[in-house]
């Protein structure tokens, strides 16, 4: 066996997340044999300092010519004067687009150790274990556009959503092979009683389910969706929606897990995909060793699991998280009277010794 992965470290935070877990790899393929190698590239404002832009050539064709791409974030208020088209962010939308980045996961897992963090009640949240499965590069985001025009002697604006059957068919397949590896639950969401497009999405939906007897399929409005989310979010295994409302969606289930530096997500491309944690660069903590970097390390579980296959060793990571967590070590972002305080490289390597 052997992979190749393309990390970015990009700005602030980024270097200590991925450092980090890269560390974590390098310890579940001592373990597992994985044969893992890296390339290390720039993007972001790192990249504009060095190359005049936040995303060179050199650094696409690294990710396209890998089995995974590791990222750490971009961004930070040093570049808020660059030029709009040349500004970190424009680094993430460039890979979405170069590597076709057609779906983003975001799992929402509360840890016992963490349940006390969430907005909401301990016991509605014990037990959380979600996965957010979003379209990304269709939907009204990405449908014709009108800034301005009179009409009727009003000025007004307008937006067009549109779905195609092959795109709605590839994120529900991928949604059903999700859940398949999970609870085999797949809950599709769309406002089906006054779209179109969420009429189409419905089908699709249901066509898709067919060649899936073991998934069961449940569908929601999304508005029944959000407040299902804050008021029982446990009864989640895979969520599905479109690009407005999974963007919505996203973050509501964020705020249910609590802690930002905890939580990892996937990109999922054609060919590459890419992962990464939500949060970003953290400018006001970069260089103190003081980030958080689970949700960087969670992000490298997602890539063994959805890229190379490698459940056990995904599940091995998930599973040193956790027991680091639940030993009591926590990152100052989550530290409290009665626990161990830890720096990056000090809950690195607990999670290290725990693999
Ligand atoms: P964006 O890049 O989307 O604009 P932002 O600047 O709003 O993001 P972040 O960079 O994620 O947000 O930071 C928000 C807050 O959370 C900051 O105070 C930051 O220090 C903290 N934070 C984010 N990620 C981590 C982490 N991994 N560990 C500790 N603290 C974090
Ligand atoms: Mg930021």
């Amino acid at each position: 066996m052997s992979y190749k992965i393309t990390v970015i470290p990009g700005d602030g935070i980024g270097k200590e997340i991925t450092d980090s877990a890269v560390e974590v790899l390098e310890k579940v393929d001592e373990k597992f044999g994985l044969g893992l190698s890296y390339t290390y590239k720039d993007a972001g404002g790192t990249a504009y300092d060095k190359f005049g832009t936040p995303l060179p050539d050199d650094t696409i064709e690294a990710c396209k010519a890998s089995d995974g791409v590791l990222f750490g974030a971009v961004g930070g208020d040093k570049w808020d004067n660059v030029d709009p088209a040349l500004r970190p962010e424009k680094a993430i939308l460039g890979l979405r687009k170069n590597l076709g980045l057609y779906a983003n996961l975001r799992p929402v897992k509360v840890a016992d150790a963490l349940v006390e963090y969430s907005p909401l009640k301990p016991e509605l949240v014990k037990g959380v274990d979600l996965v957010i499965v979003r379209e990304l590069i269709g939907g009204i985001y990405f449908g014709d556009k009108c800034e301005s025009e009179q009409h009727n002697g009003a000025e007004r604006a307008w937006d067009l959503e549109n779905y195609s059957v092959p795109e709605v068919d590839r994120i529900a397949k991928l949604a059903f092979e999700t859940a398949k590896l999970r609870r085999g639950k797949v809950t599709s969401v769309d406002k089906a009683n006054v779209l179109a497009t969420s009429r189409l999405w419905r089908r699709t939906v249901a066509k898709v389910a067919e060649s899936y007897p073991d998934v069961e399929l449940n569908n929601l409005y999304v508005d029944n969706c959000a407040m299902q989310l804050a008021i029982r979010p446990t009864q989640f295994d895979v969520i599905v929606t479109g690009n407005l409302f999974g963007d919505i969606l996203s973050d509501e289930a964020a705020v249910v897990g609590g802690s930002i530096g905890m939580m990892p997500s996937a990109s999922i491309g054609t060919s590459t995909s890419l992962y990464e944690p939500i949060h970003g660069s953290a400018p006001d903590i970069a260089g103190k060793g003081i980030a958080n970097p689970m949700g960087t390390i969670l992000s490298a579980a997602m890539l063994l699991r959805y890229s190379l296959h490698e459940e056990a060793a995904a599940k091995a990571i998930e599973a040193a998280v956790d027991k680091a967590l639940a030993d009591g070590y926590r990152t100052p972002d989550l530290w409290k009277e009665g626990f161990q305080k830890a720096n990056t490289e000090e809950i690195t390597k607990v999670i290290c010794e725990r693999i």
